[in-house]
């Protein structure tokens, strides 16, 4: 058999089980195969919302990374109120949720970024990061701010459509990089703009952009003691909506070495979905 009728044949069966295997996990892919994934917007630098649905010593965490990421020019995360609950941790469109929650150790992911992605299937439309705090707040070698820096770092690159590394960023995915490399390097933000060098026709980003920042006075909202309820009342929301638990995926893929998988599902209406699965060690 031939190379190329070889990887046609992978190709066709891989379209046909997305098809036929809504909400299943498909095919574990190697993660270099993340490279072009990217949000639509019409300039080059673009602002990215960031809801935070975080607790603990995560809000913090987040602001060192953003800080940290938005010393380059392509993207600006700006963190925003939460719009889901921290446990469903659903996407919101335009828009990157992060949340925190005890997800569970059985099936044994630390860090998790979903990319959900518009109709074509070629823009990604919302991401959600999740924080698992059965790793991070409990006794084992994930609790310290090192191995908290470095996930929500990681899993922040991943959610702009950056790319592993296997320099000292902290889109490097060994186990070394989670207590080691804490921040992303300018290789990072040269790659960012390079993804988003091009202007696209149309927008996945929420709110406004550059282009148009007439209206500077936006109403500061949330008060940090109101911040508390305010995520419990929308975990009880998402909880009754029945949106499909994070909890229950991604499955582990058997004879899984590296610490880290992507795979590709797709929704029940038919949108690609990718997650990046960041692995505790066993
Ligand atoms: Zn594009
Ligand atoms: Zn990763």
């Amino acid at each position: 058999m031939t190379r190329g009728l070889a990887q046609r044949i992978v190709v066709v069966a891989f379209a046909v089980a997305l098809l036929l295997a809504p909400l299943a996990t498909v095919a574990p892919t190697t993660a270099t195969e993340t490279g072009g994934f990217h949000w639509a917007r019409k300039s080059s630098q673009f602002t990215l919302q960031v809801g935070s649905n975080l607790d603990g010593p995560w809000p913090a965490i987040l602001k060192q990374v953003v800080a940290d990421w938005n010393k380059g020019e392509t993207v600006t995360f700006r963190i925003v109120g939460g719009g889901t609950g921290p446990q469903e941790c659903r996407p919101v469109t335009g828009r990157v949720e992060t949340c925190n929650w005890p997800y569970g150790t059985q099936v044994g992911w630390l860090g998790l970024t979903r990319l959900y992605f518009n109709d074509r299937g070629d823009h990604i439309q919302s991401a959600t990061v999740q924080m698992n705090d059965s790793f991070f707040a409990t006794n084992s070698q994930y609790n310290n701010d090192a191995a908290r820096r470095h996930t929500m770092c990681h899993e922040m690159g991943h959610s702009a459509g950056e790319d592993h590394k296997s320099t000292s960023s902290c889109m490097n995915d060994s186990q070394f990089a989670v207590f080691n490399y804490l921040h992303p390097i300018n290789k990072d933000f040269n790659e960012l703009a390079r993804t988003y060098n091009h202007k696209d026709s149309t927008s996945t980003v929420a709110g406004k952009q550059k282009k148009d920042k007439k209206d500077k006075k936006k109403k500061k909202s949330g008060k940090k003691g109101k911040k508390r309820s305010n995520r419990d009342r929308r975990q009880s929301r998402a909880e009754s909506e029945g949106f499909f638990s994070p909890t229950s995926l991604p499955a582990v893929p058997s004879g899984l070495t590296g610490s880290e998988t992507m795979t590709v599902e797709s929704t029940e209406d038919g949108r690609k979905v990718v997650s990046l699965i960041t692995w505790a060690e066993k």
